[in-house]
């Protein structure tokens, strides 16, 4: 489906799904960005599966880590949740509180394919900034909405001379050449000089900075042009080693446990309580589901001395970076415990 939309949705999956299973609720869950395309589709759902109830899921959503299931499922009881615009949560990094008992509702993965590639001016740009920064092994980094763009990217950079590296796929969570805000192992054991990253923003191009400390390009499909994000990841990376640093002599730590149904890691929360108690460092567990800095200032007596969050990683990174204590990721805890610089952790 695309009617006039930048993304291609193909819903006949939720359809087939549907008519096969005889569902009767259907809930409807995507990113704020691709929100206002939310009524288009619930449109085509109603006409093509009468006496379906489809109903559009409002909260902020992340990622897949995001999906708020035991919420939808106590309250609503949908049949399906179909979760548009990010591919499953790795479930390695998470714990599976999805279908519990297996009553809850089946959850439908729809990927949002961006329907826009760079221009060859901006690739030919791209190029150039690459070679600028000594790269012609590169490795190609992207999100879910561009998965489909990875090969005709690496032909082009083929063409021009580079010497391309393709990260494996990790299905059914990641695609070839995918990373998520907190998932950059694949792009961390490639053997290359530099990335170039298709997509738009810089969210998942510092945060592979920081996991390979590698120089990364940006190729934005969406304002066609490219840019060097070297320097401002290398900025980030000064400011979050500060943060450790500040963070070595904290004797009282609160450790955020996170509540969202991907966010939850118990296995993470136990190695920095063991690690925690390992070090003479005292602390008390926060569960969270939505950290802002309301909630945290709300908190935030003066027994702590800082945090480390185990549910996003990239909300100390990006959102609490200025916060007057340091609010670290857990791999910048385990710096900070364990007293050294570097190596630096990224993210867990
Ligand atoms: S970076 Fe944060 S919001 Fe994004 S997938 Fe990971 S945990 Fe979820």
């Amino acid at each position: 489906m695309d009617s006039g939309m930048p993304y291609t949705i193909d819903l006949d999956p939720v359809v087939s799904l549907a008519r096969s299973q005889g569902y009767r609720r259907i809930v409807l869950q995507m990113p704020d960005g691709l929100k206002q395309y939310a009524y288009k589709l619930a449109q085509r759902l109603s006409e093509d599966l009468p006496g379906v109830e489809v109903l559009i899921h409002m909260d902020h959503n992340y990622g897949a880590c995001d999906l708020q299931y035991p919420q939808l499922w106590e309250a609503l009881r949908p049949d399906l949740i179909v979760h548009i615009g990010h591919s499953p949560y790795p479930a390695d990094i998470s714990s599976s509180i999805v279908e519990p008992r297996g009553r809850g509702p089946r959850i439908l993965y729809l990927p949002a394919l961006s329907n826009s590639y760079p221009s060859r001016g901006a690739v030919e740009d791209a190029a150039r900034l690459l070679l600028g920064r000594g790269v012609e092994r590169v490795g190609i980094a992207t999100t879910s909405q561009h998965v489909h763009m990875v090969k005709r990217l690496a032909e082009d950079l083929s063409g021009m001379g580079f010497r391309v590296e393709v990260g494996r796929s990790s299905r059914p969570y990641l695609s070839e050449a995918q990373v998520l805000g907190c998932d950059y192992r694949l792009h961390r054991s490639m053997r290359v000089d530099g990335f170039i990253y298709l997509g738009g923003g810089v969210f998942h191009p510092l945060g592979l900075y920081l996991a390979t400390m590698k120089p990364v390009i940006k190729l934005d499909p969406y304002e066609d042009r490219a840019v060097d994000l070297t320097g401002e990841g290398e900025k980030l990376y000064r400011v979050r080693l500060y943060k450790v640093s500040e963070a070595m002599d904290a004797r009282r730590w609160g450790i955020i446990v996170g509540l969202k149904t991907g966010q939850y890691r118990p296995w993470l929360v136990d190695r920095l309580r063991r690690m925690m108690e390992r070090h003479g460092r005292r602390y008390i567990l926060l569960a969270s589901e939505n950290l802002d800095r309301e909630t945290l200032s709300s908190i935030d007596g003066e027994w702590f001395e800082a945090y480390t969050v185990t549910s996003c990683p990239r909300l100390p990174t990006d959102d609490y970076w200025d916060y007057h204590k340091p609010v670290l990721t857990p791999g910048e805890a385990v710096m900070a415990l364990r007293g050294f610089l570097e190596p630096y952790l990224f993210p867990w």
